[in-house]
């Protein structure tokens, strides 16, 4: 029988088998202990721990700049029974982590999730203690999908304060670091053993001819942290027609496939490829994550509204991320724009982005204006279909009932005065889900279900954790957590078999 699967692997590579890079003794080029692939928090936490136990480790990296999208993340961590959650008195723990992520992904790897939710504490002290990460004493991000407030902030606030202090901590270590290094093939041994890899060096990224190809040798272990696929639209096509190529990506560019396409090449099995979250409170007019989000997350959601070209509302704006996103695709389908909704009472009521909603205006990314009439015009709105959008709307909030969305407008004000503000949102592409299948060890499997020797995963390179849905704040620990105890788990090897020797 022709399953789902062996569809996908004849779509990608134009066979059902799985076949291995076969070699016999290879001439390497070099040799080290353990070679790391990707630059991002997974990479940094498996080669800083390899280091930690006195192996050589190169890090290799295909872009010309390090960090993969760990440097353009916000740096939220999230951490069950962290010292900011003790202070603050919020009651939290690996359980209740591991049942929030459970509940969000549904398909997940409950052990994995487990796994991760214990060694989150741990894991986030030691970036403490030994990279010298800095972490906000007082503040927590409480983001949809979280029982109580989880997300630690890194000071300053971004995922370079993160990446930072791990590229010097491994550099201290003594980590050999590459970039424009390319990893095109992996070598196996007699016993199936990951023995080296075949690399592009001088590479320039996306030339697949520039630069020259080596063959380096890790004698103990190789730990692909090669992250997602998000910027991949040719790839997210061919794994989730569904989302196709509609959708711009915060991903830094060189999110793309060819990794997880040489890791299923190889018979390397992976799970919920085609598990791809869109984030829905993007703006339609900025790069990337862009800086708008919080103003249409926290004003045009929660004291607002959104609607489409027609004027008419589609979804709960408080809904959760993945009903929005769809929602929000489906208009983009049926050729609609969509735009965020909200009045001067929502920034006087919650004025902490004050500053930050002036720049945006600046910047023309947020437009103001005396009346609804002016607002609709101005943005082809259809101004009839509005004003009855916002008058039912205001009457849901008057009387503090459940819309017909599910929406509670118990808590909210309507919407009127004389100052109106509009944002045009477009949902992005921001993390892949899917990926390689591990163990609780990092450790890599074929499509038997069986371990490949000396060959390890971490990051957003794995799937298991997140299943159908990530919980904001989830994806830095994870990769934190996974690339530590992948290292952890080859220093120990080495160990027994230096001792067995
Ligand atoms: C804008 C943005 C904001 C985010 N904010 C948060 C947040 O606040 N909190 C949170 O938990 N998560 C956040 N995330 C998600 C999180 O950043 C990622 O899931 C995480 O950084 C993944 O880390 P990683 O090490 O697995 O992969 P990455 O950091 O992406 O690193 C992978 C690296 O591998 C390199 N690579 C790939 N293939 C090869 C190859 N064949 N050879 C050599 N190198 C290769 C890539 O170029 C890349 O540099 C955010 C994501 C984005 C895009």
């Amino acid at each position: 029988m022709f399953h789902r699967r062996d569809l996908l692997k004849f779509l990608l590579f134009g066979t059902c088998c799985p076949t291995t890079h076969a070699e016999e003794n290879p001439k390497w080029d070099l040799t080290v202990d353990a070679i790391v692939v990707g630059s991002g928090a997974a990479g940094l936490a498996a080669a800083a721990t390899l280091a930690e136990g006195g192996l050589s480790v190169l890090m290799l990296e295909k872009m010309n700049s390090l960090g993969g999208n760990t440097v353009i993340s916000g740096g939220d961590v999230a951490v069950p029974g962290s010292p900011v959650q003790l202070k603050m008195g919020i009651k939290d723990s690996p359980q209740m982590m591991a049942e929030d992520l459970i509940r969000a992904g549904k398909t997940v790897d409950k052990e994995r999730v487990r796994f991760l939710a214990q060694n989150a504490l741990s894991t986030w002290k030691w970036t403490q203690e030994k990279w010298g990460t800095r972490w906000n004493p007082d503040k927590l991000q409480f983001d949809e999908g979280q029982s109580v407030p989880r997300g630690l902030l890194s000071i300053p606030r971004s995922g370079f304060a993160l990446f930072s202090s791990g590229i010097e901590y491994a550099r201290n270590l003594k980590v050999q670091i590459r970039n424009n290094s390319l990893v095109e093939d992996i070598f196996f041994g007699p016993n199936g053993e990951a023995q080296g890899l075949l690399v592009r060096t001088r590479y320039k990224f996306p030339d697949p001819a520039s630069g020259t190809q080596i063959k380096i040798r890790a004698r103990r272990a190789i730990v692909l942290c090669f992250g997602g696929f998000g910027a991949d639209e040719e790839f997210r096509e061919m794994v989730n027609p569904s989302m196709g190529k509609l959708l711009a990506t915060t991903n830094q560019p060189g999110a793309t496939a060819e990794s997880i396409r040489m890791a299923m090449r190889l018979g390397i099995k992976t799970v919920d490829l085609d598990q791809i979250q869109a984030l829905s409170w993007i703006s339609a007019d900025e790069i990337g994550l862009g800086d708008a989000w919080p103003f249409i997350e926290q004003y045009s959601a929660f004291y607002g509204i959104w609607v489409n070209n027609k004027g008419k509302r589609f979804v709960n704006e408080r809904g959760s991320q993945r009903l929005r996103s769809e929602r929000l695709l489906e208009e983009i389908k049926n050729g609609h724009r969509i735009f965020g909704i909200t009045t001067q009472n929502a920034i006087e009521h919650q004025p902490d982005d004050l500053q930050a909603t002036e720049e945006l205006k600046l910047r023309g990314i947020i437009r103001s204006f005396p009346s609804l009439e002016a607002l609709a015009v101005n943005s082809s709105i259809s101004y009839t279909e509005l004003v009855k959008t916002v008058e039912k709307y205001n009457t849901c909030v008057n009387n503090a009932v459940i819309d017909e969305f599910q929406r509670n407008l118990s808590n909210t004000f309507p919407l009127n005065g004389t100052n109106w503000f509009v944002v045009e949102i477009r949902p992005k592409v921001h993390h892949c889900m899917g990926g390689i299948k591990t163990t609780l060890s990092m450790q890599v499997l074929n499509n038997k279900n069986q371990i490949i020797p000396n060959l390890y995963a971490a990051g957003e390179a794995t799937g298991g954790i997140f299943g159908r849905s990530r919980i904001p704040c989830h994806s830095l620990i994870d990769a934190l957590v996974g690339g530590r105890a992948a290292g952890l788990h080859i220093l120990e090897n080495t160990h027994s078999k230096n001792e067995n020797d």
